[in-house]
């Protein structure tokens, strides 16, 4: 079976010396593709160097909203040459609003440059969104549908709210969260999302899954996405490989672009 991690941060310095390790344990496990996504300015050139290292690590570059003060007075210049330095998506990059600072219009207007860039340059971009779901509406309902598709990692809206990512050519992004045992709302968001329109992730580091057996250490890595695959579709009362299967494909209709400029060398 097939897997790709649509997102997930292995320039991260709690794993960085594992990478080979990581790479190697993800291939024995299916994994054929990790969308690594950059977090600030300053580990724009790690995951750079991860991707040129590595065929089967795809790069997005972005600034994730915990991280603002970090900005450089070049940063949109920075983000801007990385994008079209390196076949990438844009992201980590979004709304969260369960921290006070920065402050929610900063928040947003830092996002809307990212959406502005995907949407100039075709890129999918890779969202984060915590207790922002009105403001993000509001801001897909201004710009329209995207041109080329996003996803929205680990999910953690509702439902109901599905039809209207979807409509914006959005895919809904499911980690590690789906297996904890109180995930009632995951799960029927999974539930909810249509049959080409959901993808999986790690978050690798964080977001450590519920395993019958979990690691000692306690770091996320691309390898349990299998499992992660497994206990979501049990959940969801999905086959398995079928549930694992759609979710390959929808992730390649997402990424196969960069893939393949990826595989060209361009
Ligand atoms: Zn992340």
């Amino acid at each position: 079976m097939n897997f790709i991690d649509s997102h997930c941060h292995l320039h991260d310095s709690r794993i960085l010396d594992d990478i080979p390790g990581i790479v190697a344990r993800a291939e024995a496990a299916g994994v054929k593709t990790m969308v690594t996504c950059a977090t600030m300015e300053e580990n724009f050139e790690q995951t750079a160097q991860l991707s040129l290292a590595y065929p089967a690590i795809l790069p997005c570059f972005g600034i994730h909203p915990w991280f603002l003060d970090s900005l450089s007075p070049d940063w949109k210049k920075n983000l801007e040459q990385y994008l079209v330095s390196y076949p990438s998506g844009v992201g980590e990059t979004g709304l969260d609003f369960m921290i006070q600072t920065p402050d929610r219009d900063r928040q947003m207007a830092v996002f809307e440059y990212h959406l502005m860039l995907a949407r100039e340059m075709g890129r999918p971009v890779n969202i984060h969104i915590r207790k922002a779901w009105d403001a993000f509406v509001r801001i897909l309902k201004r710009l329209g549908k995207f041109k080329a598709p996003g996803l929205i990692h680990s999910y953690s809206g509702s439902g109901d709210l599905i039809p209207v990512f979807e409509a914006h050519n959005l895919y809904i992004s499911f980690s590690g969260s789906v297996t904890r045992p109180g995930a009632k709302k995951a799960v029927k968001a999974l539930k909810a999302v249509s049959r080409e329109r959901y993808v999986l992730e790690t978050d690798t580091p964080d977001i450590y899954p519920s395993l019958p057996e979990p690691d000692p250490h306690r770091l996320n890595e691309p390898k349990n996405l299998a499992a992660i695959a497994r206990i979501a579709s049990e959940r969801a009362g999905f086959e398995f490989k079928t549930f694992s299967d759609q979710a390959y494909q929808n992730s390649l209709d997402l990424f196969s672009p960069l893939l393949e400029r990826k595989k060209a060398g361009q």
